[in-house]
């Protein structure tokens, strides 16, 4: 039992008993009393289990690290304050001025702006290119290239990135092959099978869930990259806090059977979408007709997530008539909701292009991107249904 502190500056002790708590504990406190200078040398030599200071680490952040090293087949991956925090450890924490990074072209929005705007300022230099073409992947190398990055499932376009070839191109030249793996979540692809050498997550989305979080993951193969990583992340201040990590934590109880349902769901949406008179294309990377639909099956089978985009009308009269019409169903421009969100990446992630670039990838007014979420899929299809059938 508690013993009640001389004075209410004291620390109160924690009542602990003999059964033990079935929820995770959450653990704010920023700093650790080891006891003794002997006990403080024990943890930093690594003699000790146990933490000093939270920026460099606390015990929420590890059993979540500990739980998503577990699904991508990892061991020491580090926690991060959001999935762009993870991006940045990554980048900079491998890379320094001179070196440069080939890119996909489609990475998620603040990636490219990191690449494109950002680590040039710092010496470092990126070229964007097509990660589904080889050919053009190898013409971009140079002397300098350090590192190939890259999302297997590309936003919104869903395309697929030529994994396999980038890892074996990656591995004659000794370059660092990177996958951020946030679409397709270890459930679907485990990128170390693959030949990557360091994978990154938006914890944010998939994996935490609920849109209450905000946190990223990475992780490298070699012990050295995970040190350089975890290292830049705690000077950079990059790690991510107690009560994210436990609520993230959480949500991963439930990730597994979130992903079969949202991509069971996805499945059957994208077959309704495809018969719909009102719906001039659908993208799914399941569909015989997806534009890389051959590699799509030979790197993710049956895994083909719970992302699907489509076009109606391409006005945005047309536009905002089917998001209104969509009356349940929340318009976010995020994913991996536990619920169906609906984006419109012309007014969001691709805001800042021109209609002509956009239209270059495909991206036209009336184009939409679902996350689907696990609700009754009969009542996603109707609410959907209503409001194409409601378009002029
Ligand atoms: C959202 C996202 C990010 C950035 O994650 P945040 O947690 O929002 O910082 C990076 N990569 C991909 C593929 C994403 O979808």
């Amino acid at each position: 039992m508690t013993n009640t502190p001389k004075t209410l500056v004291r620390r109160t002790p924690w009542p602990e008993g003999s059964a033990v708590p079935v929820g995770t504990p959450l653990q704010p406190s920023v700093v650790y009393d080891a006891g003794s200078p002997d006990g403080l040398d024990a943890i930093y030599d690594g003699d000790a289990q146990g933490y000093t200071y939270a920026r460099e680490g606390h015990p929420n952040a590890d059993v979540l690290a500990g739980k998503i090293d577990g699904m991508e087949g990892a061991e020491g991956g580090i926690i991060l304050s959001s999935g762009m925090a993870a991006v940045t450890a990554v980048v900079l924490g491998l890379l320094g001025q001179g070196d440069h990074i080939v890119a996909g072209d489609q990475l998620y929005g603040r990636s490219l702006r990191l690449l494109t705007q950002d680590l040039p300022r710092w010496g470092i230099e990126a070229t964007l290119t097509d990660a589904g073409d080889l050919g053009a992947v190898e013409a971009a190398l140079r002397p300098a290239t350090k590192m190939i990055l890259i999302e297997l499932v590309s936003n919104p376009t869903l395309r697929v990135a030529d994994l396999h070839g980038l890892a074996r191109l990656a591995q004659d030249r000794g370059i660092l092959f990177v996958v951020d793996n946030t679409f397709t979540t270890p459930r679907a692809f485990q990128p170390f099978d693959h030949g990557a050498d360091v994978v990154i997550h938006s914890v944010t989305k998939l994996l935490a869930g609920h849109s209450d979080v905000t946190l990223g993951y990475a992780v490298a193969r070699d012990a050295n990259h995970r040190k350089a990583i975890y290292d830049l992340a705690t000077t950079m201040g990059l790690t991510g806090s107690p009560f994210d990590c436990w609520l993230a934590e959480r949500g991963l109880y439930s990730f597994d059977l979130r992903y079969d349902r949202a991509e069971e769901n996805a499945k059957a949406l994208a077959a309704f979408l495809g018969d719909h008179p009102k719906v001039e294309r659908v993208i799914y990377p399941g569909r015989s007709d997806h534009p890389d639909a051959d590699r799509a099956k030979a790197l993710l089978g049956a895994r083909t997530g719970n992302m699907v985009s489509f076009e109606i009308a391409p006005s945005r009269a047309a536009a905002n008539a089917f998001a209104k019409g969509c009356a349940n169903i929340v318009f976010a421009p995020t994913l991996g909701d536990i619920g169906t969100t609906l984006s419109h990446p012309p007014s969001s992630s691709h805001r800042a292009l021109s209609p002509e670039a956009r239209a270059a990838m495909g991206i036209s007014e009336g184009f939409f991107r679902v996350s689907v979420g696990v609700e009754p899929i009969d009542l996603l299809i109707s609410e959907i249904d209503v409001a194409l059938n409601a378009l002029a």
